[in-house]
């Protein structure tokens, strides 16, 4: 397994955030977890990067993982390469060419600052970081937020050929069902911090719950 997560707990002071979340990613596969605002899906995130500690439970990764976390997180008065060599600085992988090969348009921009960047932009400068590390799985905070729809989809395609030629595993967070269900064959879905459903998102799609709640009644 790349992710495995069992009966994790995580509370902020008395608050849980996460009530025994038991759930996995195996090696090249692409999992999504749904989720309304405040369910606990950056909170799970912030688990998985080794950011937040558990109260009980156990988090598991098998490979190194890196994350897009929510709003992107560049630093706004550096460089895109910049940002890109900090998102190598653990690894100690400097040459980010690996990066630009996959992400061209990085290239480009690369002595730009990020903070005049579009959203699109960013959020392929913070995919890119994430890559500078060569991740075996890669966790993705909310991948579409405050994006148009065609620039989360020119993401969504990267992230798809990322997993079909290199296996790189993927959980994507998401509230966007309809992206989630097609890039994903399996889905968990979080409320209020519990885990309420999971399976292939086939099924899920179709179930009427799931489809009230997160593909507008389509
Ligand atoms: P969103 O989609 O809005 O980002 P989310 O599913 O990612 O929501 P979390 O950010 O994980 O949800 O928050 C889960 C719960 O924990 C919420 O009730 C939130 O208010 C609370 N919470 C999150 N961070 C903290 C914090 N640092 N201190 C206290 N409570 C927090």
């Amino acid at each position: 397994m790349m992710i495995e997560v069992t009966d994790l707990v995580v509370a902020y002071g008395a608050a849980t955030a996460l009530d025994r979340v038991t759930l996995s990613v195996a090696e090249g596969e692409m999992v999504a977890l749904l989720g309304p605002n405040g369910a606990g899906k950056s909170t799970l995130a912030g688990a998985l990067a080794g950011l937040l500690r558990p109260a009980s439970g156990t988090v598991t990764v098998g490979g190194r993982l890196a994350l897009i976390p929510e709003g992107r997180q560049l630093f706004p008065d550096l460089s895109v390469a910049d940002n890109l060599a900090l998102g190598g600085w653990r690894s100690g992988v400097r040459d980010p060419s690996a990066v630009y090969d996959v992400l061209p348009r990085l290239a480009e921009l690369a002595d730009r600052r990020a903070g005049v960047l579009s959203g699109g932009e960013q959020q392929m400068v913070a995919f890119g970081r994430a890559l500078m590390s060569r991740p075996d799985v890669l966790v993705v905070d909310e991948l579409s937020l405050g994006l148009a729809p065609n620039v989360t989809a020119g993401l969504a395609r990267h992230l798809a050929e990322l997993n079909r030629s290199r296996g790189l595993a993927v959980l994507l967070i998401e509230q966007n069902a309809r992206l989630a269900f097609e890039l994903c064959r399996r889905a968990y879905v979080l409320e209020s911090g519990r885990l309420v459903t999971e399976g292939e998102s086939a099924a899920l799609a179709g179930d009427p719950r799931v489809a009230g709640a997160y593909l507008g009644g389509a």
